[in-house]
């Protein structure tokens, strides 16, 4: 909203989405996940409004978010050219929010469906310009995965910095038990391996501030962030011994919690496809 909407659009939302409420941005449905552009949610032109019928899945924040960015096609004979983005409030009639789902991790995050029951808004709420919510629905989720990539590497980060000291302090044979040669190899494995993926988010976002393409290095940092805190978090549980694996220690809920990295904003496949895409264009140019 902030780099496409208008100034009354502005100047209505972005305080309130400083202060008083949430936003959500709303493109995943039940039969459109990796193929986002394939969505069923259509508006349709009515005089000066578009009536929006639909449904959304998985849409964070939407428990408490007071408006939604909605994509939701306006012209399906254009195909993905179509998708258009509209700025629907929390209290519009016919908008529902479902039941919140009952998730692995980041269970602090409120995950629920969206319905659209002649939802009708004024063309005023279309976000940027009409057919193209697909472009910003990529960028959005291209400059987001460097996001995806630095949540990944603090929770790495997080739950190594809660089991090293404990590593320090257990006993077993006499010793503590990061004096044992295979325990420290494996931590120095991670510890490379986090430090990597640190430097593939950093890298990502120093070239998305120097305005330079960046497409496949956010790709590359959320893939890899994202399966590094997986491998991190699991090591740390075995490290840690049995109470790894109980609630009274943050293990458990570091790798609950990191699970999702490698699935929303792109699972890891469509990450691997996206760099075997720029790949292969840098080697064809
Ligand atoms: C907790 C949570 C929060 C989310 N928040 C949001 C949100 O705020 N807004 C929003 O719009 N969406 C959100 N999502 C949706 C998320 O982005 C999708 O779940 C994700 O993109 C995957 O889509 P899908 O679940 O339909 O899986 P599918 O697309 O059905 O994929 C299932 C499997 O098939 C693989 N696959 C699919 N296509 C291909 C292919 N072409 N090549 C190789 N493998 C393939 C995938 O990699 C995956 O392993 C969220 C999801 C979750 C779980």
């Amino acid at each position: 909203m902030k780099k496409v909407g208008n100034q009354a659009q502005k100047e209505k939302y972005l305080p309130k989405l400083a202060g008083e409420y949430a936003g959500s941005f709303a493109l995943t449905e039940p039969t459109a996940g990796s193929d986002a552009f394939s969505l069923k949610t259509v508006a349709k032109k009515d005089g000066d409004d578009y009536i929006i019928n639909g449904t959304k899945m998985f849409i964070s924040n939407s428990d408490v978010a007071g408006v939604f960015l909605v994509f939701a096609n306006a012209k399906p004979e254009a195909g993905y050219k179509g998708i258009t983005t509209f700025i629907v409030d929390r209290d519009t009639p016919g908008f529902t929010v479902g039941k919140k789902e009952n998730k692995l991790g980041i269970r602090a995050s409120g995950t629920c469906m969206l319905h659209f029951d002649n939802v009708r808004v004024p063309k005023s709420n279309i976000l940027g310009e009409f057919g193209h919510g697909y472009k910003y629905a990529a960028a959005y989720l291209n400059e987001g995965r460097i996001g995806i990539g630095a949540q990944m590497v603090g929770l790495a980060q997080g739950c190594f910095d809660a089991t090293i000291p404990y590593l320090l302090e257990r006993k077993q044979f006499g010793n503590d038990i990061y004096s044992f040669q295979s325990m420290q190899h494996q931590i120095a494995t991670i510890a490379t391996e986090i430090e990597a993926a640190r430097l593939l988010t950093y890298n990502a976002a120093r070239l998305k501030e120097a305005g330079v393409e960046f497409t496949k290095e956010a790709a590359m940092a959320k893939y890899y962030a994202s399966e590094v805190a997986q491998r991190a978090t699991i090591k740390c549980i075995d490290w840690m011994g049995g109470v790894g694996f109980t609630k009274d220690f943050p293990q458990e809920k570091f790798y609950r919690d990191c699970k999702i990295g490698a699935i929303y904003e792109g699972t890891t496949n469509m990450q691997l496809s996206t760099i075997a895409k720029y790949i292969r264009k840098e080697y064809s140019s």
